[in-house]
Parts: C-alpha cells; sequence; structure tokens
C-alpha cells in the first residue's frame, strides 16, 4: 500500500513537471524573439556600423556638392531625424526582448534616461556641417513631452544645434512634411537623412509596401543625393504595412502575418 501510495505521490509530482513546463512552451511562444536578430544586427553587426559611416560619407560628399553650386538666395540647413538616425535605441529593442514587452512600455523610461549612443558617423557629419555654415535641424516624431531629455542627450554627446529652435517634434500628427515647410521658409534644405522613408517625402506614409517600392523606385536617383539613408531592422512604416497598422495583434498573429509574408522560392 504504501509503495502504491509512493508511485502516485511520484507519477503526480512528474505530470506536474510535465504540465508546468507545458506551460513554460505556451508563455515563449509569446515572447519578442522575431526581433532578436534585427536587435542584434544593429548591436553586434559591424557591417551595420558600416553601413551607418556609408550614409554619412555619402552624406558629407553631397553637402559639399551642395556648398559649391548653391546660390545662396537662403541659409543652407541638413534635415535628420533622430531615432536610428542620430540615435540608437536599440537598447530599448533589447530591453523589450528580455522583459519580453511591448512599446510603449519602458519607452518614456529609456527616454528620460537620456543615454542613447550616437548613431556612427552622424556626430561627426552633423558637426562638419555646421561648421561650415550650414544649420541642422531635427525633425522627430519623439512626442513634445520629451523635447527637454532629447536636447539632453544631443547636448551631452556634442551635437551641434540641438536645442529648443531646431528640434520639431511631433505634436499632433507624424506628417513631417508640416515640419519641413517650417524649415523651408527660412532655409534652403541641402540633404534629409532619415532611416523611414516618411523621413523624406509625406507620400511614402501609410502606403501599402507595394507602393513604397514603386515610389521608391520612382526616385531613385535621390537615395545617396538628397535623401540619405540609414538601415534599420527594427521597425518602421515597412513593418506597419506588414501588419495592416494594426499593433494590438497578438504576438501569434503578427508572426503569421510575417511569415505570410515571406517571399520563398
Ligand atoms: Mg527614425
Amino acid at each position: 500500500m504504501k509503495r502504491t501510495l509512493t508511485s502516485i505521490v511520484i507519477i503526480a509530482l512528474v505530470l506536474g513537471i510535465v504540465s508546468s513546463c507545458q506551460q513554460e512552451k505556451v508563455v515563449q511562444t509569446e515572447n519578442n524573439d522575431y526581433l532578436l536578430m534585427a536587435t542584434l544586427f544593429h548591436q553586434q553587426a559591424a557591417e551595420k556600423r558600416a553601413l551607418s559611416y556609408q550614409a554619412y560619407n555619402t552624406a558629407k560628399l553631397m553637402l559639399d556638392k551642395a556648398l559649391k553650386s548653391a546660390r545662396l538666395t537662403k541659409k543652407l540647413a541638413v534635415v535628420v531625424d533622430i531615432d536610428e538616425t542620430v540615435l540608437d535605441n536599440s537598447q530599448f529593442e533589447a530591453k523589450s526582448i528580455i522583459e519580453n514587452t511591448d512599446y510603449p512600455r519602458y519607452w518614456k523610461e529609456w527616454c528620460n534616461e537620456a543615454s542613447a549612443r550616437p548613431i556612427s558617423g552622424s556626430l561627426e557629419f552633423l558637426n562638419y556641417a555646421k561648421s561650415q555654415g550650414v544649420d541642422v535641424f531635427y525633425i522627430t516624431n519623439r512626442k513634445l513631452e520629451f523635447k527637454d531629455v532629447t536636447i539632453k542627450n544631443l547636448v551631452m554627446h556634442g551635437f551641434p544645434d540641438a536645442d529648443e529652435a531646431h528640434l520639431l517634434m511631433k505634436t499632433d500628427i507624424s506628417n513631417k512634411e508640416p515640419r519641413r515647410e517650417i524649415v523651408e521658409k527660412t532655409h534652403h534644405i541641402v540633404l534629409l537623412v532619415g532611416d523611414n522613408l516618411g523621413d523624406f517625402l509625406h507620400d511614402f506614409d501609410d502606403i501599402t509596401n507595394e507602393r513604397r517600392f514603386a515610389l521608391t523606385d520612382s526616385l531613385k536617383n535621390e537615395f545617396g543625393s538628397r535623401f540619405i539613408m540609414l538601415p534599420n531592422p527594427m521597425y518602421g512604416g515597412w513593418v506597419g504595412e506588414l501588419l495592416n497598422n494594426n499593433f494590438d495583434l497578438t504576438k501569434e498573429e503578427k508572426i503569421r502575418l510575417f511569415k505570410e509574408n515571406l517571399i520563398s522560392f
């Protein structure tokens, strides 16, 4: 009898362990691991750094060209986006993977820390532009509440024009065109630098990826010329389109949509 009871207890314990492992397995499918490779590319691939240098080296070449040919009716300006263009937020993405959380969880904490590092090449390029008498404007879709901490983060690294007058934050809309028009009232914009196509032209916002490709093809001569593109495999307008801009989907639904969009042979 005693032996039977012991056996029952052992079987129950084993079943308990198996069932808790299965529960853990269910939880594991609801994680953010789909962001792993993109975030690691950002943090661990020297290739990513090389691409950033390539972008900013090209920007310098184009700026020098513009400086030689510009008819100075207005002051010259370079317009840059902030996130993944001049400041690296991959540590926020890493936190989201490790803690299994989603934006906007931790975004406020991350911005308030003001500890984002510069994207390689950005600081040197923008200080070069400033040394040539070109003004720098930061047009970002960070919310207005993060203006002071963003300035603090930029100033800490020595970014030029990191002040109230040169930071155009998101107020009500994500569309950056009205903010570019404000800059154009006083300046001739010689270059736009960004990691999202909407950083260059509003026409890229909220259209399907098929149309984004078509528009990119039609503007191919602008890239590496007036439009300087930084790589960002972690997020962007292209991801929104894959998810039909529904960010409330469960992670399983997101992964299903991502897989549906794979092009295989
Ligand atoms: Mg950006």
